[in-house]
């Protein structure tokens, strides 16, 4: 008998409200039991009642199995009081692995044979935003940090995620040569622990010749782990080799709460007329089903997604004319 998973959808912003209700269709689909919980953060929710996150949405991500994220918007001016809604949530829940992978699907511009995730530290670095400006801003100075605590439990994150997969390869970017102290504790913690994986073939690779070598041959990657800054401009690489926005998925993942969404933002630009893509979204739920436990599910799913991206109905942004839900409709059907 299987088990009934409790999920919570959060739409957030813009094109939220559209790739969400197409992605829980989709699951709906799968043939697996969801008991589906609506919460409420963002932009929106801010403007309704004065903060971004209510602690009522914390507590429904806390209290179900994982959660499937649509976007969140912020404003380009600094509004009192609000705060980003998922830099909030990746803090507040410790959400300390930051998973992209970067796999070839039928869409213009995708590299084949590419099938990777980047796993990028997600609590630390320079994204401790720690800046100070002296000399009446003439200097200015940024702290970066780096705990062996952090790096040790990113590099098991990574380290366990190579083992489920066929190739069993890591890499490990870093800087460690211009940084040997910061650089060289996440470096040597990860290299380190690798020792007790003798099966995950560990390697270390510099930042920069790792940007090269994923440009000329990305199909030799398996999994990345890097710091946060580093992550954070790799996984964009790695998105744009495999097609973009439209269907890059993430994960924000900790011990106890996990949080999938699309790449992309709330698209106020196209918000509202019911042509997003949901791909990405739906992609982002294939992971969510892994983290699960569901592989199966999650294999056919993104199956089903690869089938229709090669053969139509399509969104506007690869080139058809088809809306979000008749996208996900047929998805749905292909399952
Ligand atoms: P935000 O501030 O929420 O990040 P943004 O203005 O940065 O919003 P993005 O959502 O990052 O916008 O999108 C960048 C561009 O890509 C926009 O032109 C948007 O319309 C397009 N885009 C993003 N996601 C999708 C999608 N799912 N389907 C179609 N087009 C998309
Ligand atoms: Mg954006």
């Amino acid at each position: 008998m299987s088990r009934t998973y409790k999920i919570c959808l959060i739409e957030g912003d813009g094109i939220g409200h559209e790739v969400i209700p197409a992605a829980r269709l989709v699951l709906e689909a799968t043939g697996l039991k969801f008991d589906f919980v609506e919460a409420e953060a963002g932009w929106e929710t801010f403007e309704r009642v004065g903060i971004s996150v209510p602690e009522e949405t914390v507590e429904k991500i806390a209290s179900t199995d994982a959660t499937l994220f649509g976007a969140a918007s912020s404003p380009n001016k600094k509004v009192p009081g609000f705060f980003g809604a998922i830099r909030y949530l990746r803090k507040r829940l410790d959400l300390f692995a930051n998973v992209r992978p970067a796999k070839y699907h039928p869409v213009p511009g995708a590299r084949e044979g590419v099938d990777l995730i980047v796993v990028r530290e997600n609590t630390e670095g320079l994204y401790v935003e720690q800046e100070r400006s002296y000399l009446g801003g003439e200097l200015a100075i940024a702290d970066t940090v780096i705990t062996r605590k952090a790096s040790s439990r990113i590099g098991e994150y990574a380290l366990k995620l190579a083992m489920t997969r066929p190739r069993k390869q890591l890499h490990v970017a870093h800087k460690a040569n211009v940084l040997p102290l910061t650089q060289g504790l996440f470096l040597n913690t990860v290299l380190e622990q690798a020792k007790n994986y003798p099966e995950v073939k560990t390697q270390d690779i510099i930042i920069d010749n790792c940007a090269m070598q994923l440009v000329i041959r990305p199909e030799r990657f398996d999994v990345l782990v890097t710091t946060n800054l580093f992550g954070d401009i790799i996984s964009d690489l790695t998105a744009g080799l495999v097609g973009g926005l439209g269907i890059a998925a993430s994960g924000n993942i900790g011990l106890d709460n996990a949080i999938f969404e699309p790449v992309h933002g709330s698209a106020p630009d196209i918000a509202g007329k019911g042509i997003a893509n949901p791909a990405a979204t739906i992609l982002s739920a294939a992971m969510m089903l892994d983290h699960l436990g569901e592989h199966e599910a999650a294999r056919r799913l993104e199956r089903a997604v690869d089938r229709v991206l090669e053969n139509g109905p399509r969104t506007p942004d690869l080139g058809g004319d088809a809306n979000t839900e008749t996208f996900a409709k047929a998805v749905a059907a292909a399952l």
